[in-house]
């Protein structure tokens, strides 16, 4: 029994419109008695647009809801922005930060990670910070030294106080979206180094506190080797969190 309590966080990105997001909500009520009891958390990270509705379908089940992304700021002229605080009022409890989706296509760098995740902490959200090296890198077997560039100026930012807020995403690029896992092995390997690089800053006790979650084509099938990698402590998942039924199914395997 591992003493971190897992998540199972669904990454829905540009999918679902609000009537199908709150159609999967229905569904996942329906089907609870499947589900509720088991000792992990989940959480539907779905478009902002539909947050605040699945929070409130959801809100009497332990399934948390969580935004994509969050921009800088609180309130003001920022046409299109939506901050960390106006997320948390929208029945947020987590934040996805720094998706490799966000850096490629948004130009996020690993110091706006840096900040975002600062904000989203201080409006007390929970962020989920997504980590991970590219094929390339992979290859050249520069994983450990691209993710502790990417955590480096997070861990600046934050301290070891929020430890037990702090949700590190290990997501290998070459992972995402293709059908490819790293070897079970191999991601447990990373994600004890993440919590290594943690501890040297923090100390034991807080980076025992931080979940270390794997994510990329995690799925039904393969979930189960992940859940028995002890510094894996659960799961961000893109393309098979779309269906209920996987869903039900990969809570049942953690
Ligand atoms: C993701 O988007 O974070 C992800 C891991 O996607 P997929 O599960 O589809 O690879």
């Amino acid at each position: 029994q591992k003493a971190r309590r897992p998540l199972l966080a669904a990454n829905w990105k540009m999918y679902k419109s609000v009537a199908d997001s709150l159609n999967y909500a229905e569904e996942l009520v329906r089907r609870a008695d499947e589900w509720v009891d088991l000792p992990a958390d989940l959480l539907i990270c779905p478009t902002a647009l539909a947050l605040w509705a699945v929070g409130q379908k959801l809100a009497s089940y332990p399934v948390r809801v969580g935004a994509q992304n969050l921009d800088l700021g609180t309130e003001g002229a920022m046409t299109g922005a939506l901050s960390a605080r106006l997320i948390r009022a929208a029945g947020a409890q987590y934040v996805i930060l720094g998706h490799s989706e966000r850096r490629q296509h948004f130009g996020e760098t690993d110091r706006l990670v840096a900040e975002k995740t600062r904000q989203a902490l201080d409006e007390g959200l929970m962020p989920i910070v997504c980590v991970g090296e590219n094929d390339q890198e992979n290859q050249q077997g520069l994983t450990t030294r691209v993710i502790q560039r990417q955590l480096a100026p997070v861990l600046e930012k934050l301290s070891p106080v929020d430890a037990a807020s702090f949700v590190v995403a290990y997501e290998p690029i070459w992972a995402i979206g293709t059908g490819k896992v790293p070897t079970y092995e191999d991601a447990q390997r990373v994600a004890q180094d993440i919590r290594q690089g943690i501890l040297r800053q923090w100390g034991e006790e807080a980076a025992s506190a931080v979940r270390v979650l794997y994510g990329g084509s995690v799925s039904p099938d393969n979930i189960g080797g992940f859940a028995a990698q002890p510094d894996i402590d659960g799961a961000l998942i893109g393309g098979a969190s779309l269906k209920v039924d996987n869903m039900v199914r990969m809570v049942q395997q953690w």
